[in-house]
């Protein structure tokens, strides 16, 4: 085989000798490859058996996804789509007492179907431009294997996308360069849909969910799909939780740190061997432990009162191991994942914390190590601060309207110390 050209084969030398590996049938439906150097780019590509090649101005570079074709598949799709239905939902809004929604139904599926097509040709244009890769494995050009469809979920429902198979001989092992390049690998969605699915399985049940989506998105993913995808994309929340951690500085030099537990009612499955405090030591709940950290530099113009600072509030929580409950739990899971956002928020580097709590031994304790050496002020929450009184009282005061009395006195008395008051106090305090 001979080579066409000056010099360039130095440029790329494995180019020249991948496109001279192929065989007949893969030479000739093989697409030009381009590559760029120091000096710009040049395209080669086999023409009767033999490589060329020719360096190429940016303007000449292959334009995937804005292409004519693209444009010439979508008018096509949509005229395709359109051009039968758009006759007969003009009949039906003529007829007395039209069927509105069934015209606008078939009219945002049609829609939806050309930007499905359109998107398919755009992904198909990129496929095709992609220059073939290099084997990791050993290092030599990857043979086109063949070209295969996958089918994926997308904003405008399940798209088909023929694409090039990549494989290299000697290693037996083989990708889609496409699948890479969209960062889609071992996924069944897009981006687009993953985060549709996202926003309605974490408030409805998965049948619920599956109904909101055919909906309001006009997405058919049935329930069981929902399921696996949300078990999936759990357990990578997790693990980015756990494995992402970069510091940062205070979002104020004062930040607030709640937290809290709470008893939540789960599956029988999920409270085996799990002690609680029925009678015979089984239990029906799982502690929910939640935190939640935000800076509070701003004051209501009118009122003066402070208030919490618009998108500095994060939370995290977590149903945590039984072992940790009421303990100091430092190894808990809970405080493993308290330290790494006291760690993400700045907390450390703050001037102060102030933790509001409930008065939990377990919450002070873990709070005071992960905080050792900083400036930390405890604050008892009013509504468990209530709680706590309205308890007392039934013990000291049997009189029934009295207790009452004394419980709206002292609920008036810690309301009517303003945040602004509350916040003045903790400013003179040492
Ligand atoms: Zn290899």
């Amino acid at each position: 085989m001979r080579i066409h050209g000056t010099c360039a084969e130095k440029r790329h030398p494995d180019t020249v000798a991948y496109l001279q590996s192929l065989s007949a049938d893969e030479a000739a439906v093989h697409p030009p490859l381009v590559r760029a150097h120091a000096d710009g780019f040049t395209r080669y590509w086999l023409e009767d058996g033999e490589v060329r090649y020719r360096d190429i101005t940016v303007a000449e570079l292959p334009q995937p996804g804005g292409g004519l074709s693209a444009l010439e598949t979508l008018l096509s799709a949509t005229r395709e789509q359109f051009g039968t239905l758009l006759p007969k939902l003009t009949a039906e809004v003529g007829r007395p007492g039209p069927d509105l929604d069934s015209i606008e139904r078939a009219l945002w599926d049609g829609a939806y179907a050309s930007g499905a097509t359109a998107l398919k040709a755009i992904l198909e244009d990129l496929d095709r431009g992609l220059p073939s890769p290099f084997c990791a494995n050993c290092g030599k050009a990857m043979a086109c294997h063949l070209r295969d469809g996958k089918t994926f979920m997308t904003r405008l429902g399940p798209v088909t996308i023929e694409w090039t198979y990549r494989y290299c001989r000697d290693c037996k092992s083989g990708h889609c360069p496409l699948d890479r390049v969209l960062g889609l690998e071992g996924e069944s969605h897009t981006p687009e849909a993953a985060s549709l699915m996202a926003d309605v399985v974490g408030d409805a049940g998965y049948g619920m969910a599956s109904r909101k989506l055919a909906n309001l998105a006009g997405v058919t993913i049935p329930p069981s799909t929902l399921h696996r995808w949300a078990l999936k994309i759990g357990k990578q929340v997790q693990r980015f939780e756990q494995e992402i951690v970069e510091p940062a500085d205070p979002a104020a030099p004062r930040l607030y740190l709640g937290v809290d537990g709470t008893g939540v009612p789960v599956r029988k499955s999920e409270v085996a061997g799990v002690k609680g405090k029925q009678e015979d030591g089984s239990a029906k709940t799982r502690v929910a432990k939640v935190l939640s950290i935000y800076a509070a530099e701003r004051v209501h113009p009118k009122s003066g009162e402070p208030e919490k600072d618009p998108g500095s509030e994060t939370h995290s929580g977590l149903i945590d191991s039984a072992a940790a409950v009421g303990g100091v739990s430092r190894g808990s899971a809970f405080a493993g994942r308290l330290e790494r956002e006291i760690v993400r928020q700045g907390l450390r580097e703050a001037d102060e914390v102030v933790v509001i709590f409930d008065a939990a031994s377990w919450i002070r304790n873990v709070c005071g190590e992960l905080l050792a050496g900083r400036m930390v002020t405890f604050i008892l929450d009013l509504w468990h601060a209530v709680e706590y009184v309205s308890a007392a009282l039934r013990v000291l005061c049997p009189d029934t309207a009295e207790r009452k009395e004394q419980l709206e006195a002292v609920k008036t008395e810690l309301n009517g110390t303003s945040m602004r008051t509350k916040r003045n106090r903790l400013d003179a305090s040492p």
